[in-house]
């Protein structure tokens, strides 16, 4: 079997449609990085607090390694915005995976285990995607990362999380426009409140963002204009 069709089997074997809702911008914060004007991602992120703490907790459970896991959710079409969006609903550590302080991989038996739990506990949920932390080394992808995000994280709305807990750090690598993929400039993310009115996010690099009226297509779609 080569690589392509395991990924394809273990994966995308048989994708679950996107679905048509409005974005939820009145439950959810939006959090920014300082470089969220200079990337154009394929996909908006929303991020429950059920499943942002559950993916925190794992993330703080070790300091000195790296550890890492699957995000488990829904893609989405707002029908006012022409790019879709993902809701991430539950994060599931990842095991089999060969850490190490500089690099986590997801080995073949990972993604077997991976997508046996999302049949069993997560119908009609997709994989959308994956994180690791990276100890006191701050938020980046390797070489390494790129190329496991690259082959098993193909989908323009797979999404890689990259977090430090050392430094309460954290960010987004999505795929872009023209199929790029930066390793170095990450985004932010919206908190969609599933439990608590008040924010759970306590993040050193990133800034929330009040708006009286949230409109981030708009504002991409200006910012896309102003740029031509
Ligand atoms: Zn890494």
């Amino acid at each position: 079997m080569t690589t392509t069709n395991l990924r394809i089997k273990l994966i995308d074997e048989t994708p679950t449609p996107f679905i048509d809702e409005p974005m939820p911008l009145d439950l959810s914060l939006k959090w920014a990085s300082k470089y969220e004007n200079q990337v154009d991602p394929r996909v908006e992120v929303f991020f429950a607090q059920s499943a942002y703490s559950k993916c925190i907790e794992h993330t703080e459970s070790d300091l000195e390694n790296e550890v890492g896991g699957v995000l488990i959710g829904e893609v989405r079409v707002d029908p006012m915005c022409p790019r879709p969006y993902i809701v991430i609903q539950d994060a599931l550590p990842a095991l089999y995976t060969d850490s190490g302080q500089t690099h986590v991989t997801f080995t073949q038996n990972t993604l077997v285990h991976l997508n046996k739990e999302l049949e069993e506990h997560y119908p009609g949920k997709r994989i959308v995607g994956w994180y690791h932390t990276h100890p006191r080394l701050g938020v980046f992808l390797s070489s390494h990362d790129t190329w496991l995000h690259r082959n098993f994280f193909a989908d323009p709305t797979h999404v890689a999380l990259v977090v430090d807990p050392y430094y309460e750090q954290a960010g987004f690598f999505c795929w872009q426009t023209g199929n790029k993929f930066d390793p170095i400039r990450y985004v932010g993310f919206f908190e969609l409140s599933d439990v608590d009115e008040e924010s759970v996010v306590e993040l050193e690099n990133l800034t929330p963002v009040i708006e009286e009226t949230p409109t981030p297509c708009g504002a991409a779609a200006l910012e896309e204009g102003a740029a031509k």
